[in-house]
């Protein structure tokens, strides 16, 4: 199962991708995860990234196509993979068609995760995020306990570019740079549309079922 999710900030992707991961046992990539856990570290890659990421814009093509191939490598992505915020741009995208044709892994499926902005921005304000990748709101998906992650036990904590003038910029970034890979990967017969609206648990049923073929 080789497959993309695709959407806005907030539309679910981290959510769900987590969500397939747990049902199929293949990885959740996530290059925002991998960015912030470099972030986190101080490395030189964190230390260069931070500046785009805390003002809503994307990390250069060059560090992202460098970290995807990486991270495909990886012995656990031998199975299949649940890209999540990566391709972004039409070079990403190009990049990774390259990729996968060298190591013969093709993509699936790229689900598209349509949500109107008020609800994204709605999410946004209220998403805590775990270092393991999970993502939680105070309003729609709370943790069990407060403040503490279901899956890892980890605090959890808010993002510093789910603030209002950096969140602003990525939708803005989104529809500039990212959109655009919509009709990239129709023109492939690859996209799949999903209403993102829809209650967590039934937006995971409709992913499954464009999923589950893959397995
Ligand atoms: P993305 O990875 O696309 O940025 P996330 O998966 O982190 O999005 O979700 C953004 C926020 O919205 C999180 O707080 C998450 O708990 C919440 N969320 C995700 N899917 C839904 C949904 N279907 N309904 C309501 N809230 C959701
Ligand atoms: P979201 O869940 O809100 O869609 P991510 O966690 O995927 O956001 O990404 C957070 C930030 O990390 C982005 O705003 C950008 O600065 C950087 N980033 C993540 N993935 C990419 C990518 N594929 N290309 C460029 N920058 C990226």
């Amino acid at each position: 199962m080789n497959i993309i999710l695709f959407g806005q900030p907030g539309a679910g992707k981290g959510t769900q991708a987590q969500k397939l991961s747990k049902k199929y046992g293949i990885p959740q990539i996530s290059t925002g995860d991998i960015l912030r856990a470099n972030v986190k570290e101080g490395t030189k890659l964190g230390l260069e990234a931070k500046k785009y990421m805390d003002a809503g814009e994307l990390v250069p093509d060059a560090v992202l196509i460098g970290i995807i191939k990486d991270r495909l490598l990886q012995p656990d992505a031998a199975n299949g993979f649940l890209l999540d915020g990566y391709p972004r741009t039409i070079p990403q995208a190009d990049a990774l068609a390259g990729i996968l044709d060298e190591i013969k892994k093709p993509i699936d499926a790229v689900i598209n995760i349509a949500v109107p902005t008020p609800i994204l921005l709605e999410r946004l304000s209220g998403r805590w995020m775990s270092a393991c990748g999970a993502s939680y709101n105070t309003v729609f998906n709370p943790p069990k306990k407060e403040g503490v992650c279901d899956v890892c036990g980890d605090q959890l904590f808010q993002r510093p570019d789910d603030t209002s003038a950096a969140v602003a910029n990525r939708l803005e970034v989104y529809q500039k740079q990212t959109a655009p890979l919509i009709d990239y990967y129709k023109g492939k017969g690859l996209l799949k549309d999903i209403d993102g609206t829809k209650d967590i648990d039934v937006v995971f049923e409709e992913i499954d079922k464009i999923a589950a073929p893959f397995k």
